[in-house]
């Protein structure tokens, strides 16, 4: 009879060994481990939009009549009412299930065994966990201290089997972007480089206009951020021509299921409303920061995303995330060689920055 053992030989002993991605919990699980009524939970550690989404949304998905029919696998009307967003052609254009799915359709598509990806630290943590579940090696090159982008020693490091460079602009968790002028000179790389905006809306920053000029540059979005959808999971990404041909042959073929194209195509026409919780948020993240900047024990650091890091001064970061936990709120506390006691805090409504500011004042 088999035994588990022999089914354990036979898992991928590379997947065995990765370290596994630490996912952020949801607020009936905070509630329940914290014994903190979910409606007297703020959660301010998964950069989710506090607004939700468009109240138009909820109608349009409660309308909708198709749910028995499987969607399009060419996500045709999606890719148009992109087009009108972004300004580039829909052939440019590919959704996926939250970004997500599409940094693990690039890799999948380019990265074979042993191939390399290089990744600067610190920053989002699915662009080292999917390379490592595709088989490639994640080369790691530090971000300097203020956060831009080591150019020269990502030069250094590129080789034949250098594939994909992954960049965030505005950076997760650090929330300054990479300047158009230093993603000019990484396309000059023959490797794929991907400039995931996840945060554009708050930054108003992008590349994507540089995409039909390069064969090798990619730009990422998502709904989850600015539009409230993070829970429908969808996002897009801005490719070359002929990588949405192949993009498109190995996706699953209805990744983005129909509720989340729904959500998106409404969203997009409702922007009045959305524009507005984006400046809401964008004007609470300067309060925010001025606040913060006001407590002796933080080092704040400057954001064009919808978060703030911030570096403990006096050590305290762990007790100060657990402290805040008490207290009902959560926020992204970070213990690692490049980012030690760090708190990622995301932007919430006005209450809940006051709420925020008058625990640490307790507790720092
Ligand atoms: C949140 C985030 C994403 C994930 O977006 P989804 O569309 O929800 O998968 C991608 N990139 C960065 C940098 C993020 O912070």
């Amino acid at each position: 009879m088999t035994s588990s053992e022999d089914i354990e030989g036979l898992i991928r002993p590379e997947l065995k060994a990765m370290k596994a991605y630490i996912p952020i919990e949801p607020t009936d699980v905070l509630s329940q481990r914290t014994d903190i009524p979910e409606e007297n939970v703020i959660k301010l550690d998964g950069n989710e939009n506090p607004y939700g989404c468009s109240a138009s949304v909820k109608k349009a998905l409660a309308d909708y009549a198709y749910y028995n029919l499987y969607p399009d696998p060419e996500q045709r009307e999606l890719r148009k009412a992109l087009e009108k967003y972004t300004g580039i052609s829909s052939e440019y254009i590919l959704a996926g299930s939250g970004s997500d799915e599409l940094i693990d359709l690039i890799l999948r598509l380019f990265v074979k065994p042993g191939d390399k990806v290089i990744n600067c630290p610190p920053t989002f943590g699915m662009y080292p966990f999917s390379t490592e579940v595709c088989g490639g090696k994640v080369v790691s090159i530090a971000r300097n201290q203020d956060f831009s982008i080591d150019v020269a020693a990502i030069k250094k490091a590129i080789d034949k089997q250098t594939k994909v460079i992954f960049i965030a602009s505005p950076n997760n968790p650090s929330g300054n972007i990479t300047p158009e002028q230093i993603i000019l000179e990484l396309v000059n790389i023959p490797t794929v480089v991907v400039i995931d905006e996840a945060y554009f809306e708050f930054s108003g920053s992008s590349v994507a206009s540089l995409v039909p000029k390069y064969a090798n540059l990619i730009v990422l979005r998502t709904f989850s951020k600015w539009a409230g959808l993070a829970g429908l999971r969808v996002g897009y990404g801005i490719f070359p021509v002929n990588m949405v041909k192949y993009l498109m042959k190995i996706k699953q073929p209805y990744n983005v299921n129909t509720a989340a194209k729904v959500a998106a195509i409404e969203s997009l026409k409702d922007m009045n409303y959305l524009r507005g919780t984006i400046n809401a948020i964008i004007d609470e993240r300067e309060r925010l920061l001025t606040r913060l900047s006001q407590l002796d024990c933080m080092k704040v650091y400057p954001s064009q995303a919808n978060f703030i890091l911030c570096s403990v001064l006096n050590g305290k970061a762990k007790a100060i995330h657990e402290g805040l936990q008490k207290k009902g709120i959560f926020v992204r506390y970070f213990d690692t060689p490049l980012l030690n006691n760090c708190l990622r805090i995301s932007v919430g409504k006005p209450e809940h920055t006051d709420t925020l500011i008058a625990a640490l004042k307790e507790i720092c």
